[in-house]
């Protein structure tokens, strides 16, 4: 594990209260990430890179988002104006602009950059694939804003701890100490992706406990959490079937438990019985109809007729969409290591509210 130090990096001054924000990896995450950021009124996009020219490239270029190159050997760059895209450089001319880099390369391909992130002397902040030791340190809104004020990087989790830690945090606080066993039921790959499986088969993680519910413990320990983990032949959502023992005098009931998720930032409870929503190929519709880019559901689903608590234990399920409930995350992250805002539940309604008015929904 690495030592976090006092970082003295990029200052806001009353002239330059804007956060310049650079994308490494404009993927799956990065795009969605670059599209949130630039909601903000308090955050530019001030470049995304590519490895190699590819269809995402236009999507940068439609959107304004100056494009830059992964690597900085020249015949890289010039690839892209070979393939008619005006390209601002390589990333040490795009780390040179920023004052927070937000990596979303591929999973183990990010801690590589660090060195480079920490020479260019600007803040970082990876992604879910990169392990807790790269960083020492690990983010999810509610769970760990505060310690991450003013950091010199941190890593948010990935889309499986980011769901768990939306609904066991505040149980957490409201019940004082917590045990959890969960089994992820993981999506086989990304829409977008044709290369991974599997497309016939239930494949469990053999490691275990899996690494997804001990991940909670990097932003909030007190969370005595395990799981197993199993990959399903969809693509399109996670689910989690969670047992958590709440302890002795908890006080709570099944509905104070929904209560208390309701009052919860970007957690939704349904009920499948009255409404039909009652799988995730639901979940992903009524995300659909609800009109963000890419049919995002950024929100933890929580079925509320899928809820019981008896004596200690509470069972419940929760579906995740993988592609896009880390996407606010990201955001509130760079307030936190910028220091610009204290409070993580200021920083998430900015986040939402512009999000939703970019999305023309507010
Ligand atoms: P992706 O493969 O869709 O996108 C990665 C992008 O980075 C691509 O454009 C790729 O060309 C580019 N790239 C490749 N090598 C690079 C390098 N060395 N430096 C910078 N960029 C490079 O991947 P993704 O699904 O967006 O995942 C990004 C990160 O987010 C990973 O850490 C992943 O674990 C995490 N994450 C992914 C999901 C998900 O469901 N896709 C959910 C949560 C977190």
């Amino acid at each position: 594990m690495v030592d976090v130090v006092q970082f003295i990096g990029p200052v806001l001054t009353s002239e330059s209260m804007t956060i310049k924000v650079a994308i490494n990896g404009y993927g799956t995450i990065g795009k969605r990430v670059a599209d949130a950021v630039a909601a903000q009124d308090d955050m530019t996009i001030i470049g995304v890179t590519k490895t190699r020219p590819s269809f995402g490239c236009d999507l940068a270029v439609r959107k304004g988002y100056p494009l830059f190159c992964t690597f900085d050997e020249p015949s890289k760059i010039q690839a892209f104006a070979d393939a008619g895209y005006a390209c601002g450089g390589g990333i040490t001319d795009l780390l040179s602009q920023c004052d927070v880099v937000i990596d979303c390369s591929p999973g183990k391909a990010g801690a590589a950059n660090l060195e480079r992130y920490k020479a260019a002397g600007v803040k970082w902040i990876f992604q879910g694939g990169e392990k807790h030791a790269t960083t020492g340190m690990s983010y999810t809104s509610c769970a760990n804003h505060t310690e991450n004020l003013n950091a010199e990087g941190t890593r948010v989790v990935s889309c499986n701890t980011t769901g768990l830690s939306r609904t066991l945090v505040p149980l957490l606080e409201a019940c004082g100490s917590l045990k959890v066993e969960c089994t992820m039921i993981r999506r086989a790959a990304d829409p977008g992706d044709s290369k991974k499986g599997p497309i016939n088969a239930i494949t469990p993680v053999l490691k275990v406990p899996s690494h997804h519910g001990p991940d909670v413990m990097t932003v909030r320990p007190e969370i005595d959490i395990t799981s197993l983990a199993v990959a399903v032949p969809t693509t399109i959502m996670h689910m989690h079937a969670i047992v958590a023992t709440l302890p002795d005098g908890h006080g709570m009931t099944t509905e104070s438990v929904l209560n208390l998720w309701r009052q919860q930032p970007r957690v939704i409870i349904m009920n499948g019985g009255e409404t039909g929503i009652t799988s995730t190929a639901e979940v992903m519709e009524f995300a659909r109809d609800i009109g963000r880019t890419w049919g995002d559901l950024h929100e933890i689903f929580v079925w509320e007729d899928g809820v019981k608590l008896e004596d200690n234990t509470l069972w419940y399920f929760q579906a995740i969409h993988q592609e896009s409930d880390v996407v606010p995350e990201n955001v509130d992250a760079v307030r936190a290591l910028m220091g610009t805002e204290d409070d993580w539940k200021v920083s998430v309604n900015k986040t939402d509210a512009a999000i939703a008015a970019f999305n023309g929904l507010a």
